[in-house]
């Protein structure tokens, strides 16, 4: 491909930053980039013609962690590392909605629960026991009990019989959140480039080739933001993680209202408005679902579809709308990687399922690793 003198001297050259991806993590890099040096000319790649990860296409929990998903994560890490993680997670989403303001957002929060179906019975009893515990682990972050037990007001089916309640949790439009983000990106002089698929890179003496399929070009530093296809750039602690959703018409008279999830948060659901939106189903096959192809497989959608109809919608008929899915980055820990790669290159990636949460505080981190 080849530039007029005008598109390389505008667009090309002279790049002090470029980052690669245009999700929650990337976006919010590049804004505090330009937000710490307003002279600087930076540049967001995106391969897709919108984001095409997993940003525009999560649930919008602005969530912190169901209890069991709290007591896995004590399996196996420090209590520290655990509290440490949630406090991530809080202060992501302060951010979050500092940045860009809960109308934009059309965040609600409408408290978070979790059920147990009757196979669950054990995980249920283990919740119950241990809720104390974690209630005064955390405790210190909210000034309050998170966790408390709670009737099913909702009339969901074949679950054991209470809900745990966490009055804290929240959700958002994750639509009107990649919009505005966009907006503010775009209004900042930030140029984001969409279709452009960066294919490697490789370090000169003072800046850093970047080819893309079409053309190279040089930046001073190269930022990556690409979370679940991180290992296709060369950083191996990545791994892709499909997560399948799906969501129904609207539905007269909807009774449920709040975040849900099931099983260790291998399942979750939620109103928007009078539709449910519902994703999960990843370890029926977790081996298959290691993959960085956005598609849907039957196995998890007709299990989805059981589960709705036997378990959440029980007396309600609903009509499917819509099937979809996106790509996350998990690894050994569940902790994001932020680091610098060599010289003059830098990453920001395995968020895992908690981007919502933590994306914006991920991107100003790995903003933060330029001096
Ligand atoms: C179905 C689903 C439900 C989820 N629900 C929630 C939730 O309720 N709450 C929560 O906190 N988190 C949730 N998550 C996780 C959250 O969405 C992610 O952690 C977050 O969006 C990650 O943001 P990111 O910017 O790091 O990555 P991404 O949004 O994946 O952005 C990376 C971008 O890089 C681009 N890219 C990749 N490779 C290249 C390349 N070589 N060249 C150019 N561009 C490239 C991709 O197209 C992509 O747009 C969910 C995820 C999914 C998939």
């Amino acid at each position: 491909m080849s530039f007029s003198w005008w598109e390389h001297d505008s667009w090309f050259s002279n790049i002090d930053f470029t980052i690669i991806g245009s999700g929650i993590t990337g976006l919010n890099c590049a804004l505090q980039l330009k937000t710490r040096y307003p002279a600087a000319k930076v540049l967001v790649l995106e391969r897709g013609l919108l984001p095409n990860g997993a940003s525009t296409k999560n649930a919008g929990f602005a969530c912190f962690g169901s209890l069991s998903e709290i007591i896995d994560d004590l399996n196996h890490h420090s209590e520290e590392d655990v509290v440490e993680l949630v406090k991530k997670r809080v202060e992501g989403l302060k951010i979050l909605r500092e940045n860009l303001g809960d109308a934009n957002l059309d965040l609600q929060v409408n408290g978070g629960y979790e059920l147990f179906t009757k196979n669950d019975r054990e995980m249920y009893e283990t919740c119950l026991s241990k809720m104390p515990k974690v209630n005064s682990l955390l405790n210190p972050i909210f000034g309050a009990d998170v966790y408390s037990v709670t009737g099913n007001k909702f009339n969901f089916r074949k679950i054991q019989p209470d809900l745990i309640f966490n009055q804290f949790e929240g959700q958002l439009d994750t639509g009107k959140m990649m919009t505005s983000l966009l907006q503010k990106v775009q209004a900042a002089g930030i140029k984001i480039l969409n279709s452009v698929t960066v294919n490697g890179f490789s370090e000169t003496n003072t800046a850093v080739e970047v080819e893309t399929e079409h053309f190279s070009f040089y930046t001073n530093k190269l930022l990556i933001a690409t979370n679940g296809f991180a290992s296709q750039l060369g950083i191996p602690e990545v791994k892709p993680a499909r997560a399948q959703v799906l969501i129904t018409a609207p539905i007269a008279d909807l009774h449920i209202k709040g975040t849900f999830h099931m099983e260790e948060g291998y399942y979750y659901f939620r109103n928007i408005n009078n539709r449910i939106l519902f994703g999960g189903g990843r370890n029926l096959n977790l081996k298959g679902e290691e993959t960085t192809e956005l598609a849907l497989t039957s196995l998890i959608q007709q299990k989805l579809e059981v589960l709705l109809k036997n378990v959440i919608l029980p007396n309600t008929p609903f009509k499917i709308e819509r099937r979809w899915s996106g790509i996350m980055g998990m690894g050994e820990q569940k902790k994001p990687v932020i680091k610098q790669v060599s010289n003059n290159v830098f990453c920001g990636v395995r968020l895992g399922g908690m981007g919502v949460a933590i994306g914006s505080l991920v991107g100003k981190e790995l903003a933060d690793l330029i001096k």
